[in-house]
């Protein structure tokens, strides 16, 4: 059985964003329950997140950004963009964020669990190197790409997000970098309204973003045919060294912020998908972040379906 670590903080509840806001707290408390009713927080292994230091996350985002963040969290809420808030704890909940890929990054490192899942909010793909948007503060996971990198020596670093937003914070901060594949399937056109298939990296990076825009309506076997015929080939190509997943479950069909039409299953089968590639290339070594996903139900049903195919539990039903 895989070593499936899960990495998640009470802070993470304190991020607050105001009354009607979709990314909300409610969002981890119903991941929460979804998979203590799957008995499914036994067989992972508990991780903490780590309060991430400031010089890991000025590798991705420019000191003025980390500055801003941290002089707007304050007693009222201020918006950074039009949906973008914070408040009081928002800066050290980020910091918060940012560090359990930190953690996670660690104790696959060190041989203490095979791949990880943390769930984290605030959000991060939309966060540019100097900007703020889309509910996101800092790059999660642009921070855990680095962080492995850096501190732990590895070479090629496999982004896939399949969050229904285009990840336009993750493919701006490697868009000229072919030592990070990113990976992206998304509704098009639709919110932040980057993506297109032209978009494929500049100077050193040409062809290390891969763009899969999708029109609305697209469901399980329609994202299956697409990872199978434009994610797989460039993995073998790659042969990343790690995969970092942006995993948004805002594809699901009763997401209220999209049109696409996943299912629960069909999260499971990508995430096999992203699992193999890591398995075949990278030693097994995945950490998935979580990204967007606004239906609590929905939501907390595929975090369980996208644990279980993770730790192997789910390959049953196949
Ligand atoms: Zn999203």
């Amino acid at each position: 059985m895989t070593r499936t670590a899960f990495v998640y903080h009470p802070i993470y509840l304190e991020h607050q964003t105001g009354s009607g806001h979709p990314e909300r707290p409610e969002r981890l408390a119903a991941i929460l329950q979804e998979m203590e009713k799957a008995g499914l927080r036994e067989g992972l292994i508990n991780l903490a997140p780590v309060k991430c230091r400031k010089e890991y996350i000025a590798a991705v985002h420019t000191d003025e950004l980390i500055e801003s963040i941290e002089r707007l969290s304050g007693p009222y809420l201020n918006h950074v963009d039009a949906d973008t808030v914070v408040s009081q704890k928002s800066f050290e909940v980020a910091l918060y964020a940012a560090g359990a890929g930190i953690a996670a990054a660690d104790a696959i490192m060190e041989g203490k669990a095979d791949n990880a899942f943390c769930a984290v909010r605030p959000p991060g793909h939309h966060a540019e190197s100097n900007r703020a948007m889309g509910f996101c503060l800092f790059n999660n996971v642009a921070i855990a790409a680095r962080y492995l990198q850096h501190a732990h020596g590895i070479g090629k670093v496999l982004i896939v997000d399949w969050d229904v937003h285009h990840g336009n914070g993750t493919q701006e901060i490697f868009y000229e970098d072919s030592t990070v594949l990113y990976f992206s399937s998304h509704q098009y056109p639709h919110y932040p309204g980057s993506g297109s298939m032209q978009e494929g990296g500049s100077g050193k990076g040409v062809s290390f973003t891969v763009n899969a825009p999708l029109r609305a309506g697209c469901g399980d076997i329609e994202y299956q045919q697409v990872y199978a015929k434009m994610l797989l080939p460039v993995a073998e190509v790659f042969k990343p060294d790690f995969v970092l997943i942006s995993a948004g479950f805002d594809a699901h069909r009763d997401d209220p912020l999209a049109s696409m039409r996943l299912t629960e299953d069909g999260f499971a089968r990508l995430t096999r998908m992203a699992v193999d590639i890591a398995c075949r290339f990278s030693g097994g070594r995945l950490i998935s972040m979580l990204e967007g996903g606004y239906d609590l139900r929905a939501l907390g049903a595929s975090v369980v379906a996208h644990i279980e195919a993770l730790c192997g539990r789910r390959e049953a039903s196949f």
